[in-house]
């Protein structure tokens, strides 16, 4: 538990599939004069830097986020892509991208006055980070940071007082269990507030808790009569590689999906014109595809 750290992986493949989806969730759901609550239940430090040691280790945004930057595509990006350029490049100088937004910062900058957040982080580490760079915001009571387990933490803020909500939950699934619980935890909520925003990141790896996660969603959103959207990213196959030496080595994420109960009724057309773009800058073989469906 808790070898997870997010800075290894930030702005790759799988961050630039799901902060984009969130990025047009919040853009969407600030459009409405009504106080919105945010809550991450797997916040993660806050803010990362593509420089430092933990993402030069993997280099991961080398082939997500900054391939993005730098594509040269015969059309405009897709307004969701670009939407979400423009947001990393407003944490960067001109020219360069340094610092990488993670979930945190996105949503907090999309806030406004009368919107709240609540992020929970459990990583003794990671959670003193996020503390520390929110803090420097000086935003006050608007953004609570909570060294707490996201999945069952949550449930006492629900439903929020102005009865509008958007949900992320990106846990790192460490541990197969997790799985699970993101299921009981948006079951449970969805209990407890029908009509608030669910949208659930998830690996796509061999491991039959992986391929159930979805279904899951997907029968639960069904059986509540909500509707959902449900987006993959493909990069890559998921098949082991051979190194020179015979040695297997494991070929990292090849895919990830983002899962949404009660989506905007715009996200659809957006991903639609952004799905084939990610996939044609970021693939990194034939397997690369993209699924978009949905439902309601
Ligand atoms: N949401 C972040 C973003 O998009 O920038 C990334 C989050 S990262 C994938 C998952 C985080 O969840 C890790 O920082 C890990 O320490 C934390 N974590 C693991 N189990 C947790 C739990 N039960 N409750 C809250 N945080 C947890």
């Amino acid at each position: 538990m808790f070898s997870y750290r997010h800075a290894f992986h930030a702005g790759n493949h799988a961050d630039v599939l799901k902060h984009t989806v969130l990025l047009a969730v919040l853009r969407h759901l600030t459009q409405k004069d009504t106080p919105l609550t945010v809550f991450d239940t797997h916040a993660g430090a806050g803010l990362y830097r593509l420089d430092g040691d933990y993402a030069q280790t993997s280099a991961e945004a080398a082939d997500g986020f900054v391939k993005l930057v730098h594509a040269k595509l015969s059309e405009p990006l897709a307004p969701l892509l670009q939407d979400y350029v423009d947001m990393v490049a407003s944490f960067n100088g001109k020219d360069q991208v340094k610092i990488y937004p993670g979930s945190p910062f996105i949503i907090q900058q999309e806030l406004r006055d009368r919107d709240k957040l609540k992020l929970f982080e459990l990583h003794p580490t990671d959670s003193k980070t996020l503390s520390a760079n929110i803090a420097q915001l000086e935003v006050g009571r608007q953004v609570a940071v909570l060294r707490e387990d996201g999945f069952e933490a949550v449930k006492k803020f629900l439903p929020p007082p102005s009865r509008r909500a958007l949900l992320l939950c990106d846990p790192s699934y460490e541990v197969k269990n997790d799985y699970g619980r993101v299921a009981v935890m948006v079951a449970d909520s969805m209990q407890r507030f029908a009509t608030g925003t669910y949208a659930v990141w998830y690996p796509i790896i061999p491991r039959p808790e992986a391929h159930d996660l979805p279904r899951k969603l997907k029968t639960l959103a069904t059986k509540s009569g909500k509707p959902w959207l449900h987006a993959t990213l493909t990069v890559k196959s998921s098949k082991l590689l051979q190194d020179a030496e015979g040695e297997v080595v494991r070929p990292g994420l090849p895919a990830s999906g983002m899962f949404i109960i009660n989506p905007p009724h715009t996200l659809k057309a957006g991903l639609k014109a952004a799905l084939p773009q990610m996939v044609s800058i970021l693939k990194q073989d034939q397997h690369a595809t993209f699924t978009l469906d949905s439902a309601g």
